[in-house]
């Protein structure tokens, strides 16, 4: 599979990851890193828990979660 972003712009680069959100391979420079919480219900409520699990997205949904 290919990077969806760098064939837009006419280049053909291996993809590394996937989006969570909408699903498009992409390589490293057109991945984002995030935490994504995981949260587990205990008792009366729900905890969030120490670590974090990897949450990976392109950068067009990146801006798209991120703008004000
Ligand atoms: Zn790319
Ligand atoms: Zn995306």
């Amino acid at each position: 599979m290919n990077c969806y972003d760098c064939l837009q712009r006419g280049i053909t680069t291996a993809a590394t990851a996937v989006c969570t959100r909408c699903g498009a391979a992409t390589c490293l420079e057109h991945t984002k890193t995030g935490a994504a919480e995981i949260h587990r219900e205990e008792g009366t409520g729900l905890t969030t828990l120490k670590i974090p699990a990897r949450r990976l997205t392109c950068l067009t949904c990146h801006d798209a979660e991120h703008q004000f």
